[in-house]
């Protein structure tokens, strides 16, 4: 630090000014504004000391882990199995609360509830979800979703992992890049082609099984605390019981992605809100020219364009979130939430970046640290681009895919 105009800023800078230009928390009940609040205090007071040291270390904060599960955050939307229940709102303002802090813990817990335990609760028999989801809701079991393979990515409905009948049980065999804990958690939910029908088929491996091995993607400069890894499956032997019963084919794999890009539209709103919030105080605090930087044309411009766009997230999340839970939500209308928010958020943490000057690019300011893991935002749970091809044949009726 050398500045002394801003210096003082460190200490602070980050926690929530609690922008809500268009009153949104009116349409908040009781118990969703007092989740929300909850997450925004553990968020300030636990995660955000120690975000940005995690994040340059590229190491993930096992120690939060016993807090977290402490909040009753952790379940989504599902009931039973020892999960405290929240509306879709409620699910939505904890991954807007943990991204408005950091990205990376968003998408631990993300990986883990949204994809891992929904996979699980969505797909499998009652019995399954019997024998996983308490462990998991209490955070003493930790779970991945393998999907992703080094050659399909956005066409992951093309995936060449296979599943081999044996007797009772079933043999996988392939590669898998990118899922996120996969490194360190106990269970990893992995899809695979059945060789006799062709059809997508979900399994859970568990990490010690023999012929698993999961390796670190390193050098990544978005959401540095997730340890993603490169997974190989070398004939790899699980029970029946471990095949997901009610997963029969690709479209049961898309029931569980849906709910996700929902989570990604409310995490992305988080993490501009954040960015706009530092840019605002940044630019208060500042001096340039014998006065406030706020008090120049240009910089209130920019201000102006950001809180456009936080607004018109949030608008965009609450509205999503009642869709949910009034059961009206259509992949489609997920998929422009999960576009125009990520978009929008990696634009205004940029314009916040630009803000702040040079202290922008230090990861003190925290703006940085935002719009990499806005990077990350914008590219999973399908990319931008098919978001756009997936909404662009709804309003067309023409596939561009292919
Ligand atoms: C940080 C991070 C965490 C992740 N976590 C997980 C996880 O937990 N589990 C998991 O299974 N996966 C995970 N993923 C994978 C993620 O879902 C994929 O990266 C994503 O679907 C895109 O696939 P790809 O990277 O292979 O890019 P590609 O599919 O190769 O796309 C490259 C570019 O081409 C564009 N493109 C592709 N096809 C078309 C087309 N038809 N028309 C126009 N443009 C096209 C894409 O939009 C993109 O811009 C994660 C990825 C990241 C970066």
């Amino acid at each position: 630090m050398t500045d002394p105009n801003t210096d003082s800023l460190v200490e602070t800078i980050g926690a929530s000014r609690g922008t809500d230009y268009f009153l949104m928390r009116e349409q908040l009940s009781a118990d969703e504004t007092e989740l929300m609040m909850k997450v925004r205090a553990f968020g300030d007071a636990e995660i955000l000391p120690v975000a940005a040291d995690y994040w340059e270390r590229g190491d993930f904060p096992f120690e939060l882990l016993p807090k977290l599960a402490t909040l009753g955050i952790v379940g989504d939307t599902m009931e039973g199995y020892g999960i405290t229940p929240m509306t879709a709102v409620g699910q939505g303002l904890v991954s807007y609360e943990l991204g408005r802090i950091d990205g990376s813990v968003g998408t631990f817990l993300g990986v883990h509830v949204g994809l891992a335990m929904q996979s699980i609760y969505l797909l499998g028999s009652p019995e399954q979800r019997e024998r996983w989801l308490p462990d998991m809701a209490r955070l003493e079991r930790i779970g991945a979703f393998a999907l992703t393979e080094p050659e399909h990515g956005s066409d992951s409905v093309g995936l060449e992992t296979t599943a081999r009948r044996d007797g009772d049980g079933w043999v996988l065999r392939g590669r898998k890049r990118w899922p996120g804990n996969a490194t360190w958690c106990d269970i990893i939910v992995v899809f695979a082609r059945d060789e006799s029908d062709g059809q997508v088929k979900a399994f859970v491996v568990e990490k010690d099984d023999p012929g698993y091995s999961a390796s670190k993607i390193g050098g990544k400069v978005a959401l540095r605390m997730v340890q993603n890894a490169d997974i190989v499956l070398d004939d790899v032997r699980v029970g029946e019981d471990r095949r997901l019963q009610q997963c029969d084919s690709f479209a049961d794999v898309s029931k569980v992605l849906m709910g996700t890009r929902n989570m990604v539209a409310w995490a992305s709103t988080g993490h501009a809100v954040a960015a706009y919030e530092i840019a605002l105080t940044y630019a208060q605090r500042r001096t340039q020219f014998g006065r406030p930087i706020a008090r120049t044309q240009l910089i209130q411009s920019k201000l102006v364009e950001m809180l456009g766009d936080v607004t018109a997230m949030q608008l965009y999340c609450i509205r999503l979130g009642r869709l949910i839970d009034e059961g009206k939500l259509s992949d489609t209308m997920a998929a422009l939430a999960k576009y125009f928010c990520s978009v929008r958020a990696r634009h205004v943490c940029r314009l916040a970046r630009d803000v702040l000057g040079g202290n922008g690019i230090t990861l003190d300011f925290h703006v940085m640290r935002h719009l990499c893991d806005m990077e990350a935002l914008v590219t999973y749970e399908g990319t931008a681009e098919m978001q756009s091809l997936i909404v662009g044949r709804d309003i067309t009726g023409q596939s561009a895919f292919v």
